[in-house]
């Protein structure tokens, strides 16, 4: 089964929208062309429709960092899938860790997102990853296939294709502590026989599970070598053109 790799730049709350407009140039002039890798990239809503009409003429696709699963109403501060298709972003981060830890998001809230983002036709990237404490305690895979399980409840197989997984191992992210190659596929082919499971082989097949913890130009070569690592989800590298493009290359 050949996935096509996608490495997506999740911005966090960094950059202005002028600091975006320079960022954003600089990636498409360099991988603004690139088509044997899905690029995309994520900022904050406040640069999404300036980032998005930076992009239209290139393959680097947008997509947000999060949402809310109602269409419209009374929630004061969010913003809908419908939002977002209107801004032309094609991705959405969902279950990030820092929004379970620091927002209170449950597996049962994201997975309504998840169901909304697909109705809208906005590809999911779901986020799981266990904490330093759950990896010490021996329950990584339990931890994983909760969120998981939790997060696709509702998905059809139909649906399932325009989903991407994020592994993302809490203790990794943003702190130059990366898996090992082998750390990383060991959760990746049992995300990948859960997904065949939930679904078809043919469909788990099909769905690219991304890893995201401290990747950058010199660590992602051995990762991305992993038969079940599709692309990388990059924080703290995608926040310099040179080294997203470098990790893009
Ligand atoms: P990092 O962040 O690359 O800075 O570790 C990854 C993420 O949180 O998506």
């Amino acid at each position: 089964m050949i996935r096509k790799k996608l490495i997506a730049g999740n911005w966090k709350m960094n950059n202005t929208s002028s600091d975006a407009a320079d960022l954003v140039s600089g990636i498409v002039s360099e991988v603004g062309r690139a088509n044997d890798v899905d690029v995309v990239v994520c900022p904050p809503f406040t640069s999404i429709e300036s980032v998005g009409k930076a992009l239209a003429d290139s393959s680097v696709k947008l997509g947000a960092q999060n949402m809310h699963p109602e269409r419209s109403g009374a929630y004061t501060g969010e913003i809908s899938a419908g939002m977002l298709r209107s801004l032309f972003a094609s991705y959405v981060i969902l279950g990030h860790s820092e929004r379970r830890a620091l927002f209170g998001e449950t597996d049962a809230f994201i997975n309504q997102k998840v169901l909304a983002a697909i109705k809208s036709e906005l590809k999911p990237i779901l986020c799981v990853g266990e904490t330093l404490e759950e990896r010490e305690a021996g329950t990584t895979l339990k931890v994983v296939q909760t969120q998981l399980e939790a997060g696709l409840v509702g998905v059809s197989k139909e649906q399932a294709t325009s989903v991407v997984i994020a592994y993302e191992p809490v203790w990794a992210i943003g702190t130059g502590k990366v898996a090992t190659s082998d750390q990383a596929q060991e959760v990746h082919a049992f995300i990948r026989d859960l997904l065949n499971k939930l679904f078809t082989p043919a469909v788990g097949g099909k769905i690219r599970i991304l890893y995201g913890g401290s990747m950058k130009p010199a660590n992602a070569p051995e990762l991305l070598a992993q038969p079940d690592i599709d692309g990388g989800l990059i924080g703290g590298a995608a926040l310099e053109a040179r080294s997203f493009v470098d990790l893009v290359k």
